[in-house]
């Protein structure tokens, strides 16, 4: 799958938010510049649902090793989830994760460009000395108002749940 400047700008923007360090096992990266690769911005909902790609709730950093126990273990991955957003949250992601919503190129370089903003602030946030997790805001996806209603509705049933059959979303955490 791409991986677009969009990409990796939110990634940093990810990275920089857990300052560093794994969000499972606390593992921190900051004074381990050679291994950075080893801590990953991990999808909780894959890349290809591109309403929540570039979502700030849908990513969190993993070290490798958690990243991979928890890709092997969906249900575990599942219930982490829960506990890190909050069972609220992690409801309004699925219904973002579930809406199907079109980006084009210039999207894309909108997007690239202000997470390279924020990652930017977040730096100079650090250089005045903060420590620990500092949030950073969400691409604004409807500047629409008029378009924030959810286009899938029928992905829901009438008791409000969503269809089984795309349940398999949080499987797709080692996809990146
Ligand atoms: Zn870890």
């Amino acid at each position: 799958m791409n991986r677009w400047p969009s990409d990796i700008a939110f990634s940093q923007c990810v990275r920089e938010r857990a300052d560093l360090s794994c969000e499972r096992c606390e593992r921190s990266y900051r004074h381990d510049g050679a291994n950075m690769m080893g801590l990953h911005c991990s999808h909780l909902f894959g890349r290809r649902r591109a309403s929540v790609r570039w979502d700030p709730d849908n990513a969190v950093a993993h070290c490798f090793s958690c990243h991979q126990y928890l890709g092997e273990n969906p249900r575990i991955f599942s219930r982490w989830i829960t506990e890190y957003l909050g069972s609220e949250r992690a409801d309004e992601l699925e219904f973002r994760a579930n809406e199907i919503l079109k980006i084009t190129e210039r999207d894309r370089e909108d997007i690239a460009a202000h997470y390279r903003r924020e990652h930017r602030r977040m730096l100079a946030l650090r250089a005045q000395g903060t420590i620990g997790r500092i949030e950073f805001e969400g691409w604004v996806t409807y500047l629409d108002p008029l378009v924030q209603v959810p286009k899938q509705f029928s992905q829901i049933d009438s008791d409000g749940n969503f269809s089984q059959a795309d349940s398999g979303g949080m499987v797709e955490a080692l996809d990146d």
